[in-house]
Protein backbone atom coordinates (compact mmCIF):
# COMPACT_ATOMS: atom_id res chain seq x y z
CA UNK A 1 0.00 0.00 0.00
CA UNK A 2 1.03 3.51 -1.03
CA UNK A 3 0.96 5.59 2.27
CA UNK A 4 2.48 8.82 3.09
CA UNK A 5 3.58 8.82 6.59
CA UNK A 6 2.78 12.57 7.49
CA UNK A 7 -0.80 12.48 5.65
CA UNK A 8 -3.69 12.89 7.46
CA UNK A 9 -6.09 10.27 5.25
CA UNK A 10 -2.94 7.97 5.51
CA UNK A 11 -2.95 8.04 8.99
CA UNK A 12 -6.96 7.29 8.95
CA UNK A 13 -6.78 4.95 6.66
CA UNK A 14 -4.32 3.11 8.64
CA UNK A 15 -6.43 3.21 11.76
CA UNK A 16 -3.47 5.27 13.89
CA UNK A 17 -5.73 7.67 14.18
CA UNK A 18 -9.27 7.23 14.70
CA UNK A 19 -12.05 8.59 13.09
CA UNK A 20 -14.83 9.42 14.97
CA UNK A 21 -16.87 9.77 11.80
CA UNK A 22 -15.98 6.89 9.99
CA UNK A 23 -19.23 5.95 7.55
CA UNK A 24 -18.07 2.85 4.92
CA UNK A 25 -15.47 1.59 3.02
CA UNK A 26 -14.90 -1.13 0.18
CA UNK A 27 -11.38 -2.79 -1.21
CA UNK A 28 -9.79 0.38 -2.14
CA UNK A 29 -12.24 3.26 -0.34
CA UNK A 30 -12.90 4.72 2.44
CA UNK A 31 -16.01 7.54 3.68
CA UNK A 32 -15.69 9.59 6.50
CA UNK A 33 -17.45 12.74 7.72
CA UNK A 34 -15.41 16.25 6.71
CA UNK A 35 -14.67 17.31 10.31
CA UNK A 36 -15.79 20.66 9.08
CA UNK A 37 -18.76 20.02 7.41
CA UNK A 38 -20.76 22.76 4.99
CA UNK A 39 -23.87 20.83 5.75
CA UNK A 40 -25.03 17.98 7.99
CA UNK A 41 -23.79 14.75 6.51
CA UNK A 42 -20.95 16.02 4.34
CA UNK A 43 -19.02 13.06 3.84
CA UNK A 44 -15.52 12.61 2.05
CA UNK A 45 -14.85 9.38 0.30
CA UNK A 46 -10.96 8.88 -0.27
CA UNK A 47 -9.09 6.46 -1.89
CA UNK A 48 -7.20 4.05 1.03
CA UNK A 49 -3.64 4.37 -1.08
CA UNK A 50 -2.04 7.84 -1.45
CA UNK A 51 -3.22 9.40 -4.40
CA UNK A 52 -2.70 13.44 -4.44
CA UNK A 53 -5.59 14.16 -7.06
CA UNK A 54 -7.74 12.24 -9.48
CA UNK A 55 -4.88 11.42 -12.27
CA UNK A 56 -3.20 9.21 -9.63
CA UNK A 57 -5.95 7.35 -8.86
CA UNK A 58 -6.06 4.04 -10.83
CA UNK A 59 -8.70 3.63 -13.29
CA UNK A 60 -8.90 -0.01 -11.86
CA UNK A 61 -10.38 1.28 -8.45
CA UNK A 62 -13.13 3.70 -10.69
CA UNK A 63 -15.72 0.91 -9.87
CA UNK A 64 -15.00 0.92 -5.93
CA UNK A 65 -15.06 4.68 -6.27
CA UNK A 66 -18.60 5.16 -8.05
CA UNK A 67 -20.18 2.28 -6.07
CA UNK A 68 -18.61 4.21 -2.79
CA UNK A 69 -19.65 7.44 -3.71
CA UNK A 70 -22.99 5.98 -4.52
CA UNK A 71 -23.56 4.20 -1.43
CA UNK A 72 -22.70 7.56 0.70
CA UNK A 73 -25.11 9.62 -1.53
CA UNK A 74 -28.26 7.24 -1.49
CA UNK A 75 -27.69 7.19 2.32
CA UNK A 76 -28.18 10.70 2.27
CA UNK A 77 -31.04 11.03 0.85
CA UNK A 78 -32.55 7.96 2.39
CA UNK A 79 -31.85 10.14 5.42
CA UNK A 80 -33.63 12.65 4.19
CA UNK A 81 -30.31 14.98 4.72
CA UNK A 82 -30.33 16.50 1.62
CA UNK A 83 -33.23 16.68 -1.55
CA UNK A 84 -30.05 16.21 -3.85
CA UNK A 85 -26.56 16.79 -3.47
CA UNK A 86 -23.22 18.03 -4.96
CA UNK A 87 -20.19 16.16 -5.80
CA UNK A 88 -17.10 17.63 -5.21
CA UNK A 89 -13.52 17.73 -6.17
CA UNK A 90 -10.44 20.31 -5.64
CA UNK A 91 -7.09 18.87 -7.65
CA UNK A 92 -4.66 21.01 -6.62
CA UNK A 93 -3.79 24.35 -4.63
CA UNK A 94 -4.97 26.90 -7.02
CA UNK A 95 -8.48 24.74 -7.32
CA UNK A 96 -8.85 24.64 -3.14
CA UNK A 97 -7.08 21.68 -2.43
CA UNK A 98 -5.95 21.83 0.99
CA UNK A 99 -5.68 18.33 2.41
CA UNK A 100 -2.82 16.76 -0.13
CA UNK A 101 -4.73 13.13 -0.26
CA UNK A 102 -7.09 13.13 -3.03
CA UNK A 103 -10.98 12.93 -1.54
CA UNK A 104 -14.34 13.73 -3.21
CA UNK A 105 -17.12 16.15 -1.44
CA UNK A 106 -20.58 14.25 -1.03
CA UNK A 107 -22.61 18.00 0.33
CA UNK A 108 -25.94 17.05 0.80
CA UNK A 109 -28.33 20.24 -0.50
CA UNK A 110 -31.63 21.56 0.60
CA UNK A 111 -33.53 24.50 -0.92
CA UNK A 112 -32.14 27.65 0.10
CA UNK A 113 -29.23 26.38 2.20
CA UNK A 114 -27.71 29.10 1.46
CA UNK A 115 -24.57 27.72 0.15
CA UNK A 116 -23.25 27.53 -3.44
CA UNK A 117 -23.22 25.34 -6.81
CA UNK A 118 -19.92 24.72 -5.81
CA UNK A 119 -17.14 24.96 -8.23
CA UNK A 120 -14.82 24.74 -5.54
CA UNK A 121 -15.56 23.41 -1.87
CA UNK A 122 -13.68 26.25 -0.26
CA UNK A 123 -13.85 29.54 -0.07
CA UNK A 124 -16.70 29.03 2.85
P1 LIG B 1 -10.11 20.24 0.41
O1 LIG B 1 -10.11 21.74 0.44
O2 LIG B 1 -10.94 19.68 -0.70
O3 LIG B 1 -8.71 19.65 0.47
O4 LIG B 1 -10.87 19.81 1.73
C1 LIG B 1 -10.30 19.08 2.76
C2 LIG B 1 -11.41 18.76 3.70
O5 LIG B 1 -10.93 17.81 4.64
C3 LIG B 1 -11.94 19.95 4.49
O6 LIG B 1 -13.33 20.11 4.21
C4 LIG B 1 -11.66 19.59 5.94
O7 LIG B 1 -12.67 20.02 6.80
C5 LIG B 1 -11.54 18.08 5.87
N1 LIG B 1 -10.71 17.47 6.90
C6 LIG B 1 -9.46 17.81 7.25
N2 LIG B 1 -9.00 16.99 8.23
C7 LIG B 1 -9.99 16.11 8.49
C8 LIG B 1 -10.13 15.02 9.39
N3 LIG B 1 -9.17 14.68 10.25
N4 LIG B 1 -11.30 14.33 9.38
C9 LIG B 1 -12.29 14.68 8.52
N5 LIG B 1 -12.21 15.69 7.65
C10 LIG B 1 -11.09 16.41 7.63
ZN1 LIG C 1 -2.27 10.15 2.10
Amino acid sequence: MVVDKLCIFCKIARGEIKSQSFVAENDTFFAIHDIQPMAEGHTLVIPKKHCVTLLDIPSNMGKDMLDLLKKVSGELMDEKLGDGFNLVMNNLVVAGQAVMHAHIHVVPRKEKDGLHSMTQIKGR
